[in-house]
């Protein structure tokens, strides 16, 4: 039986990976940026995050879990 998990991890790698930034949520403390080991995101002019290097993410989810205003998807289209 195939166990269904409501699309929470994808399993297969397909696609391209997707960062979505709720941008009124965004408070811009920097967290994300910081956490990224892979250097996937800058703060902007505005003090914002921006991806600049989306293919050296890995899909960790690091800047997703640790993001104190849930501010951050992950995602795989
Ligand atoms: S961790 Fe969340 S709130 Fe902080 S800058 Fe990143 S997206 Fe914004
Ligand atoms: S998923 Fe991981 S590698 Fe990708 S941007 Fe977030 S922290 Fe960086």
């Amino acid at each position: 039986m195939m166990g269904e998990k409501q699309g929470l991890k994808g399993g297969k790698r397909r696609g391209s990976i997707s960062i979505t930034f709720n941008e009124e949520a965004c408070n811009g403390c920097g967290i994300c940026i910081e956490f990224c080991a892979r250097g996937v995101l800058v703060k902007n002019d505005v003090g914002r995050p921006e991806v600049v290097r989306i293919d050296h993410c890995t899909e960790c989810r690091m800047c997703e879990l640790l993001c104190p205003e849930v501010a951050i998807i992950v995602s795989r289209e």
